[in-house]
């Protein structure tokens, strides 16, 4: 391994090519990375899949200093940190899944200037050994991946994001690069201000989000039975592989029974499958040809396969950002595929409920917090259904008490869980929690970016161009590749 303390006096594109074994650089990564390589701080909204890693991951082996990656997901961080150090870079991740003695080993490492490439959480910086670590290494460069997660308005919203204007004070100032498949305007305010940088000294590149082999259609559709004959229609039509996503898991586990009796062969993944059996099935969809996949919005992630040929929503989601961001898995290869989403009006009610069951109300966590406060023995003792029954009375399909669970280890008010019965109360209640003006304008967000999903669903303009609104971007009136265009002939053809 070239020893990570000597600079490896490659230039950008050689390092492209010794390094990752790439002959070219995508879309404007050349650009991004001089830019990055001139000290200079940029946030980059490109689509899933179109190579921002490199962006930050080759930067780190030409900057003298060490890259700090700050990324949301624990459950990513391995993959990618495997995949660099297959490659012979000097990289690493520090998160809660280490042992002592491993995080030890690596903390040890760290003071010796062994790494280019350092993977954290940002609550990590919690931590008082490691910032005084860190505080003493030349940070190059901050990369802050998923950076949407900043925006307190964004459904992966993490407390610990709002932090980073001063952990990247702790760092010394070093620039950054923040990164994200999706942002509307107003989240990019939120991004670059959140880092303590202002929109004049941050380099804004907005790669687009035109996926021009992506035709979009949206079949307004009644009841499962209908849902049924479309689905085994398209299904008969469209034989390569493909992604049908449910808002419900029974409502999914539902139609794999229809489709089964009707000889559809299928793969299903959702949230009650365990981890294993989770990778198992993403792993017959990624070598299998042409297999069709019923899945919630939990498969996706790390899902990179270029053939997918169709992204059919069974069911509306929640938002244009998580809509555009599952349909952004069809034809990476840049061949054409569909995109073809089924509204039935009755589906607007899961989310209203989700939106509901997603913001308790102020005196609902002050509630919940006395409760923790006053019988944390018994609550673990007795587990989740007691603690929901002292908080919302019996109803079992009231699922405030789950949010205010997860929100509670997000903003670091309680630690352990309730399943492994170790619950305690860690610190206090954010006054954010407790402050209903703020909860209102949360939910309210919450429902307007429904209503501009369902809005997109009735549209009988141009669907790209919505898309292209919604998100802040210039686009031509007519894209020619939706059923709205009346330049596509195809359009004008119903799908039975
Ligand atoms: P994103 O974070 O934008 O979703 P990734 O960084 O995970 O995308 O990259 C997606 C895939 O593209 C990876 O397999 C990566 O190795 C590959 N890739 C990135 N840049 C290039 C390039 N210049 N040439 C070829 N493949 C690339
Ligand atoms: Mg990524």
């Amino acid at each position: 391994m070239t020893s990570p303390l000597q600079n490896t006096g490659l230039t950008p594109e050689e390092a492209l090519r010794h390094y990752f074994g790439f002959n070219a650089f995508r879309g404007r990564q050349a650009e991004i990375i001089h830019q990055v390589l001139q000290r200079r701080s940029v946030l980059a909204i490109m689509p899933t899949g179109s190579g921002k890693s490199l962006l930050y991951q080759l930067p780190a082996l030409l900057l003298p200093g060490l890259t700090i990656v700050i990324s949301p997901l624990i459950a990513l961080m391995k993959d990618q940190v495997d995949a660099l150090r297959r490659k012979d870079i000097a990289a690493t991740f520090v998160n809660s899944s280490l042992s002592k003695k491993e995080r030890e080993h690596r903390y040890a490492n760290l003071r010796r200037g062994q790494y280019k490439l350092l993977y954290v959480t940002p609550e990590r910086f919690r931590k008082n050994d490691f910032t005084d670590l860190i505080r003493q290494r030349e940070i190059s460069l901050m990369a802050v991946d998923e950076a949407h997660c900043i925006s307190q308005w964004g459904h992966d919203f993490r407390p610990d994001y709002t932090r980073l204007k001063d952990i990247r004070a702790l760092l010394n100032h070093p620039p950054v690069i923040a990164l994200t498949a999706t942002a509307t305007p107003e989240i990019q305010k939120d991004i670059i201000a959140q880092l303590g940088l202002s929109s004049a000294e941050t380099v804004l590149f907005h790669e687009g989000i035109n996926r021009p082999n992506l035709f979009l259609r949206v079949d307004t559709v009644w009841g499962e039975k209908e849902k049924l004959e479309r689905i085994i229609r398209f299904r008969k039509e469209h034989a390569g592989a493909g992604i049908i996503y449910f808002s419900l898991i029974k409502d999914l586990k539902g139609m794999s029974d229809l489709l089964s009796r009707h000889g559809i062969r299928h793969l299903t993944y959702h949230g009650d499958l365990d981890a294993q059996e989770r990778k198992r099935v993403q792993e017959r969809f990624m070598r299998e040809e042409g297999q069709l996949i019923l899945a919630t919005n939990a498969f996706g992630l790390g899902v990179d396969k270029e053939d997918i040929r169709f992204v059919l929503h069974a069911q509306i989601p929640a938002s244009l950002e998580s809509y555009y961001q599952e349909i952004g898995r069809a034809g990476r290869d840049g061949k054409p595929a569909q995109c073809l989403l089924f509204y039935d009006e009755q589906d607007l009610n899961i989310h209203m409920e989700f939106i509901k069951w997603n913001n308790p109300s102020a005196e609902f966590y002050h509630r919940a917090y006395q409760l923790l406060a006053g019988q944390l023995e018994r609550i673990n003792a007795e587990g989740l259904d007691y603690f929901k029954e002292q908080l919302t009375y019996k109803n079992r399909r009231d699922y405030r008490t789950e949010t205010v669970l997860n929100i509670f280890e997000r903003w670091g008010v309680t630690e352990g869980s309730l399943d492994e019965k170790n619950l305690r109360l860690a610190g206090p209640l954010p006054a954010r929690l407790l402050d209903q003006d703020f909860l209102d304008i949360k939910m309210k967000r919450e429902q307007e970016r429904l209503y501009k999903m369902m809005l997109y669903a009735k549209l009988d303009t141009c669907r790209k161009a919505y898309i292209h609104e919604y998100f802040g971007i210039e686009h031509p009136s007519a894209c020619g590749a939706c059923d709205n265009d009346a330049s596509v002939e195809q359009a004008t053809q119903p799908i039975l």
